[in-house]
């Protein structure tokens, strides 16, 4: 086992070592910041909330 675990980010599905946790799902430092960086006008934005939406509903199912 890898003392290192990698997480999987929900919105590349990337593993990655650095990112952060949000309640139990894990994004990556990249996704992350585009995150920050994206404005909330953009469609992009709605393609993350959208996201992590469908996958919290999906685990809380
Ligand atoms: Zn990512």
């Amino acid at each position: 086992m890898d003392v290192h675990a990698q997480n999987t980010c929900i919105i590349c599905g990337e593993h990655k070592h650095e990112g952060i946790h949000i309640v139990s799902e894990f994004i990556c430092d990249a996704c992350e910041a585009e995150m920050v960086h994206t404005d909330v006008q953009e469609e992009k934005y709605d393609f993350f909330v959208h996201r992590m939406k469908q996958i919290w509903v999906e685990k809380n199912a």
